[in-house]
């Protein structure tokens, strides 16, 4: 009992699914289930996030996307990265050599034949991508994202207030 709970406390925060309000798992601060969020993305973005969908390369506006400013999770509206982090990567989607701090949760993703990381917001456990370890500095880490689970905010502009349909 007492090496399970260690084995607990000294794991990564690596789960093995997105966990909502409506199943087991890890608790999230949100109350909203896939449903409630069906109802208010449009089909594709509920497609990425919800489905661990992966858009087509180069076929977001924010690939090509510089300007300064945050990238917010397009489902809750949680901050996600900082446009000082974003770069160039030539894949066709957003990158960024690091997320904000405690912005997002990682899991192991088994869907090719190799393992990759996937990565989903903290908050509502939304899909945003996957992250490799051939990033440019400082971090050498490639946080290959999902356009569509993405929304930019122009700096100067005020963030929208965090949401939550389940409430
Ligand atoms: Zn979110």
């Amino acid at each position: 009992m007492l090496g399970h709970m260690a084995l607990m406390l000294l794991a990564p925060r690596v789960w093995p699914v997105a966990a909502f309000a409506d199943e087991p798992g890890p608790a999230r601060p949100l109350q909203a289930t896939r449903e409630d969020w069906k109802e208010i993305l449009p089909e594709d973005r509920y497609h990425i996030l919800f489905e661990e969908g992966t858009e087509p390369a180069r076929s977001s506006p924010l690939d090509k996307e510089y300007g300064d400013g945050t990238y917010i999770c397009a489902a809750c509206y949680q901050p996600l990265f900082d446009s000082a982090d974003k770069f160039d990567s030539g894949t066709g989607w957003p990158s960024f050599t690091r997320p904000l701090p405690g912005a997002m949760d990682t899991k192991r993703d088994f869907k090719l034949i190799w393992p990759r990381t996937e990565y989903h917001c903290s908050r509502c456990g939304g899909h945003q991508g996957h992250v490799f370890k051939d990033g440019p500095p400082p971090t050498g880490e490639r946080w290959c994202n999902n356009g569509l689970a993405l929304e930019f905010v122009p700096q100067g502009q005020p963030l929208p207030p965090l949401r939550d349909p389940g409430q």
